[in-house]
C-alpha cells in the first residue's frame, strides 16, 4: 500500500487538487510531498505527447526522490487546428507561461473560424512512477468549444474562451470545485489513483 507520494508540480493549484482527488481516492488521508518542498531537478518536456511528458516528470521525480511520484502534462487541442496548440499550450505565442499572450494569438488564429468548427477539448495526462520500476498513465478529456471573447475570473491558461459541452459559460466562469469536478485533469487521475494500492486502514 501506497503512504507517501511525491507531486512533481511546483504549481500550488495544482497541488491542491492533485492531493485532494488523491485523498478522495484512497478514503483515507494520503501523505504528500511537492517538487517545491523537495527541490527536484527542472525536467525538460522533450516528449512529444502529453503521456510522454507526464512520464519524463514522473519518472525524473522518482528517481531523485527514492518515492512513488504522480506529475501530469496538460494542454489544449482545437479540432481545426489539428489538435495544436497541443504539448505546446503553454508557449503558443512564444513566451512560455504568457497566459494572456496564448489566449489572444489563437483568438486572432481562429477570427475567421465559424462557430459550428469551434470544438476544442483540454487533454490531461496523469502519470505514476514508482522506484520500483512500476509505470502507469491515463489520459483525461474535458470536451467543449472557444468562444469568440474571453469571459469570467476564475481558472487560468485558456479558461477564458473555453465553453464546456452542454454549457454556456467558459471555464473561468464556473466555480473551482465545478470545473475541477469535471476537468480533464480531475478525469486523468481519477482514473489513474483507481488503478494504484491506495485503499486501506
Ligand atoms: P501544464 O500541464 O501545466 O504544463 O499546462 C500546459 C498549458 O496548457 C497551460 O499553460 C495552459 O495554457 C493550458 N492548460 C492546461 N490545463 C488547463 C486548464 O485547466 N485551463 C486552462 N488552460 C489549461
Amino acid at each position: 500500500m501506497i503512504d507517501t507520494v511525491v507531486l512533481a508540480t511546483r504549481n500550488a493549484g495544482k497541488r491542491a487538487e492533485l492531493a485532494a482527488i488523491l485523498e478522495s481516492a484512497a478514503g483515507r488521508p494520503v501523505s504528500v510531498r511537492d517538487a517545491a518542498e523537495l527541490d527536484l531537478p527542472e525536467v525538460v518536456e522533450t516528449g512529444v505527447t502529453f503521456e510522454e511528458n507526464a512520464l519524463l516528470k514522473a519518472r525524473s521525480a522518482a528517481a531523485a526522490s527514492g518515492l512513488p511520484a504522480i506529475a501530469d502534462d496538460s494542454g489544449l487541442a482545437v479540432d481545426v487546428l489539428g489538435g495544436a496548440p497541443g504539448i505546446f499550450s503553454a508557449r503558443w505565442s512564444g513566451r512560455h507561461g504568457d497566459d494572456a499572450a496564448n489566449l489572444r494569438l489563437l483568438l486572432d488564429q481562429l477570427a475567421d473560424v465559424p462557430d459550428e468548427h469551434r470544438g476544442a477539448a483540454f487533454v490531461c495526462a496523469a502519470a505514476f512512477v514508482d522506484p520500483d520500476g512500476t509505470e502507469l498513465v491515463r489520459l483525461g478529456r474535458f470536451e467543449g468549444a472557444l468562444a469568440r471573447e474571453p469571459r469570467g475570473a476564475h481558472g487560468f491558461g485558456y479558461d477564458p474562451i473555453f465553453v464546456p459541452a452542454g454549457d454556456d459559460r467558459t471555464a473561468a466562469e464556473l466555480a473551482p470545485e465545478e470545473k475541477n469536478a469535471r476537468s480533464h485533469r480531475a478525469r486523468a487521475l481519477s482514473a489513474l489513483v483507481a488503478e494504484l494500492p491506495l485503499q486501506g486502514s
